[in-house]
């Protein structure tokens, strides 16, 4: 089995006493994009921040091409952690304000000590081949539309020379067609420089239209997880399906379909005994408020943590394209 390109395995990551993310594996395979989808809180975007590098591990180890960071002198663990790239969610609060993008873009180079004519002229190529034309060089961030923006921050993080990308809402606050150019230019970027991606989002339109698999958090845990289209038509776990479900607002003819949860996500600080879920489930059962579910390998790369799990019917279609 080839190496992953990145690992988390068992992560816990804590603020203080507030623990946000208990227990969480998962692999980003070479090439391939692996979505990370859950309600706003669930952990997602500490999940980012770890991988990142931006946020430490209570427990658990993260590896890099094999490598387990921790365990590297640090020259290499710094090597390591440089081949993993973060896209902000809100791009120009990673831009400085008083920097033009000419000097944005030649920053990383300098902080590599690499910053030649020639490694100049070839980020100022790569930016102009996805759309960054010479007379934006001179511009500043609040000058960006949003759109530029995230150009301007993908090609600073491809200045590093990394193997995996780690998007943060990527398209979040984007007009619907530049979302679709947007998501287009990740794919052929990922093709042409051989790059995986961990791509992190609520929307789920975006995660299905461009995820190869897809792993469900909810309240700091991997609920469920396998490859992206079988997941969307077949969801095994009730929260998958209710996520879902939620998204057939842009199909009225599945309206009755529609699972709406009861209650709000409960506080991390505070989880419910048993299956976390349990009391916005709607098909919990005594147990499970009292038993803790596992997250168990299925057939076809399916993982579910849940005591009874759905059957395979396709209950939903799927979300909608987005247009591009
Ligand atoms: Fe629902 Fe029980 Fe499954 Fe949790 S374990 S998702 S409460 S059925």
């Amino acid at each position: 089995m080839t190496t992953p390109a990145l690992a988390l395995d068992n992560a816990v990551i804590r603020y203080d006493r507030l623990t946000a993310v208990d227990g969480v594996s998962l692999e980003v395979r070479r090439g391939e994009t692996l979505g990370l989808v859950g309600e706003s809180g669930c952990g997602k975007s500490s999940v980012a921040r770890t991988i990142a590098g931006l946020q430490s591990l209570a427990s658990g180890t993260l590896t890099v091409d094999g490598e387990v960071l921790r365990t590297l002198p640090s020259k290499r663990r710094l090597d390591a952690q440089r081949k993993i790239q973060l896209l902000f969610q809100d791009p120009t609060a990673s831009l400085s304000p008083r920097m033009t993008v000419g000097s944005l873009l030649a920053e990383p180079l300098k902080i590599r000590r690499v910053h030649t004519p020639e490694s100049r002229a070839q980020i100022v190529a790569l930016a102009e081949s996805i759309g960054l034309g010479a007379q934006l060089l001179s511009r500043y961030p609040h000058q960006l539309s949003g759109g530029q923006a995230r150009r301007v921050a993908l090609v600073r993080a491809l200045a590093a020379e990394p193997s995996i990308i780690v998007a943060d809402e990527p398209t979040a606050g984007l007009d619907i067609s530049i979302q679709g150019e947007l998501l287009n230019l990740l794919r052929s970027l990922r093709d042409r420089l051989g790059l995986s991606y961990l791509l992190i989002s609520h929307n789920l339109n975006v995660i299905g239209r461009v995820t190869d698999r897809v792993a469900v958090m909810y309240l700091g845990q991997i609920v469920e997880s396998g490859p992206t289209a079988a997941l969307f038509r077949y969801p095994a776990h009730p929260y998958t399906r209710a996520l879902l479900s939620a998204n057939l607002t842009l199909d009225p003819s599945r309206q009755s379909q529609r699972i709406v949860l009861s209650g709000e996500l409960p506080s991390p600080s505070n989880p419910p005994s048993g299956c976390r879920f349990h009391k916005r489930c709607p098909l919990a059962q005594p147990r499970c408020a009292s038993d803790i579910p596992a997250l168990r390998a299925g057939e076809a790369g399916r993982s579910v943590a849940c005591h009874f799990p759905l059957t395979a019917e396709p209950v939903v279609s799927g979300p909608q394209a987005i247009a591009g």
